[in-house]
C-alpha cells in the first residue's frame, strides 16, 4: 500500500486546555484516538507525546485525560472563568 505523507501546523489559542508531563508520557496515543473532535495529533515521532493541534475547539470532556494509563501524563486545565465559584454573601 501506498503511505502519503503530510506536515501540520498548530495553531495558535489563547487557551491551553491540554498539558503533557513528557516525562510520564509513553506514546500509546490513546488519547489522539478517544478525542472526538481530533484536538490532539500524533508525534511524527513514534513513542513520543502527542501535539496538541487545535486546543481552542477543546470542549473539555475530560475523555483524553480518563482514557491514559499513565496517572499525571496528561492533564487538563478548565478556563479560569470555568473556575471561578460564586459564594453566597453573608
Ligand atoms: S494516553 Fe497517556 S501515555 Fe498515551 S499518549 Fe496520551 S498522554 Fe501519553
Ligand atoms: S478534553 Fe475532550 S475534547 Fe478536549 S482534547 Fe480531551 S478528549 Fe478532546
Amino acid at each position: 500500500m501506498k503511505t502519503k505523507e503530510f506536515t501540520v501546523n498548530q495553531i495558535p489559542s489563547s487557551t491551553m486546555p491540554i498539558h503533557y508531563n513528557e516525562e510520564l508520557c509513553v506514546g500509546c496515543n490513546r488519547c489522539v484516538d478517544v478525542c472526538q473532535c481530533d484536538i490532539l495529533f500524533p508525534n511524527e515521532e513514534k513513542g513520543k507525546t502527542p501535539l496538541v493541534m487545535y486546543p481552542g475547539e477543546c470542549y473539555y470532556c475530560g475523555a483524553c485525560v480518563m482514557v491514559c494509563p499513565n496517572k499525571g501524563a496528561i492533564t487538563l486545565q478548565h478556563p479560569l472563568m470555568n473556575q471561578a465559584k460564586f459564594v453566597e454573601i453573608k
